[in-house]
């Protein structure tokens, strides 16, 4: 049975993952660095502490959404962090991307206060965590995933324990690859085709039906054909992801040929200033290079 829940990082994913738990009854306790995104939350019901260490103190399971795993670390770990306040059988769940390794360090110093910790990152983008259709791959025991499974259910549709902790953060870096790759795919096929004449709306919709047709495209369709790349989910933060993937591949020995090539063009991203938009905006690269902007009346730069 779950108490008090405590949910740490309100931003793009975590403020509709807080409020669809709220919906579903849930009292909560919240915090986040920039506190009117607490203080938004509190007005809906929440209680807004202080510090990770007070959200902790006042919850048995205690829910992160931050964005890489030194702010993990930092709330975990760090001053008036989680570690100086988590009860004894109280459970962490860390549901941002973060690296495998860095998991299974926090996880053991969670396990040193007689708690524990899941890691339990998420697919489905904000409108998947809007909707609670979020697709959870989570790393823990099985009687810890049990105890939480009530929690997911309200923020998923299709939730997985996929082995032991850090076991959710591998699976998550899969995801990342897949995403990538077909963003990427994506982008040169509708270069090549709108540079060649043909309106790329018509493109989507057909290889929609067809072998080439993916959820990925789907999603991004509006972000390609619009131009338009407000977040979403960030170039930085799949650029970190791809580094998660990238080393974990080179701690197991395995080439990621493909992978590292997308990892540099989201390195130019970020270098060119567009960091802050959405990842779609790969498509930006490819015509770039073709000295072409997609669109149905085949502009040329
Ligand atoms: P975001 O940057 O919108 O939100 C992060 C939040 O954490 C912000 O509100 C920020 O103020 C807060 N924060 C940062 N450092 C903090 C600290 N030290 N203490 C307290 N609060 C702090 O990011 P997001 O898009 O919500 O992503 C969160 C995580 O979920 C990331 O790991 C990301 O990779 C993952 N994710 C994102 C998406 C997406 O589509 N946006 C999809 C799947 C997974």
């Amino acid at each position: 049975m779950v108490g008090k829940v405590g949910f740490i990082g309100l931003g793009i994913m975590g403020k509709p993952m807080a409020r669809n738990l709220m919906g579903a009854g849930y009292e909560l306790v919240v915090y986040n660095r920039s506190r009117e995104k607490a203080d938004e939350l509190s007005e809906e019901g929440a209680t807004a502490a202080a510090s990770p260490r007070e959200v902790a103190e006042q919850s048995d399971v205690v829910v992160t959404m931050l964005p890489d795993s030194p702010e993990v670390r930092e709330v975990v770990a760090g001053e008036n962090g989680i570690l100086d306040g988590i009860e004894e059988g109280s459970l962490l769940v860390d549901m941002s991307t973060i690296s495998p390794v860095v998991t299974e360090e926090l996880a053991a110093e969670v396990g040193k206060k007689g708690a524990r910790m899941l890691d339990a990152p998420v697919s489905g983008g904000e409108p998947g965590a809007v909707e609670g259709t979020l697709s959870i791959m989570v790393g823990g025991s099985e009687e810890d995933f049990e105890r939480v499974k009530p929690i997911f259910d309200v923020l998923g549709d299709t939730v997985v324990r996929v082995g032991e902790v850090g076991s959710g953060q591998v699976v998550k870096a899969c995801n990342q690859i897949v995403v990538a790759l077909v963003i990427e795919a994506a982008s040169e096929a509708l270069v090549l085709g709108s540079k060649a004449g043909v309106d790329p709306a018509k493109i989507i919709e057909v290889l929609s039906g067809g072998l080439a047709g993916n959820k990925v495209m789907e999603a991004k369709k509006s972000f390609f054909l619009e131009h338009d790349f407000d977040p979403g989910f960030r170039v930085e933060l799949h650029h970190k992801d791809l580094g998660i993937a990238l080393s974990a591949a080179r701690e197991y020995g395995v080439a990621l040929p493909v992978t590292a090539i997308v990892d540099q063009m989201l390195e130019a991203l970020v270098a060119k200033g567009s960091g802050d938009r959405d990842h779609s905006a790969i498509l930006t690269l490819i015509e770039d290079l073709a000295q072409h902007k997609i669109g149905p009346e085949s502009t040329s730069h």
